[in-house]
């Protein structure tokens, strides 16, 4: 599988060929405002490699998979949410609709509701 998708929205982002608003940048993941938020604070975080869905990841990339979830909790901590939700659509049926992988962090006042 190839690391980059030239038709991938989020490996032009990761490229420097779209514009975001980053929050968080290091040598494997890229974290930035999602463009339609539904919290007051509202980012992705992404692996720079093109993964399409979580079913995805191999078993060598634990240590990406890990740090993904980690960034969020840097993240979170970093603009001060007590509380916050991390949520990863896998595929259609999952409401996937950017195939890049991606965590949801979302946060900034209290998150109540149904999941599914
Ligand atoms: P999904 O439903 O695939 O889990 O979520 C995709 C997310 O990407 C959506 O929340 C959507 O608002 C966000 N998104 C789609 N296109 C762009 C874009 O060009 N820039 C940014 N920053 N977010 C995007
Ligand atoms: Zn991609």
């Amino acid at each position: 599988m190839s690391d980059v998708d030239p038709s991938c929205l989020f490996c032009r982002i990761v490229a420097g060929q779209l514009p975001a608003d980053k929050v968080f940048e290091d040598e494997a993941i890229l974290a930035f405002k999602d463009i339609h938020p539904q919290a007051p604070f509202h980012c992705l975080v992404i692996p720079k490699v093109h993964v399409a869905t979580l079913n995805d990841f191999s078993a060598g990339q634990l240590e990406l998979v890990g740090g993904l979830l980690l960034t969020a909790k840097r993240i979170a901590a970093e603009h001060g949410l007590p509380g916050y939700r991390i949520a990863m659509n896998v595929n259609r049926e999952g409401g996937q609709v950017v195939f890049h992988a991606h965590l949801h962090v979302l946060g900034g006042r209290p998150l109540q509701g149904a999941l599914g």
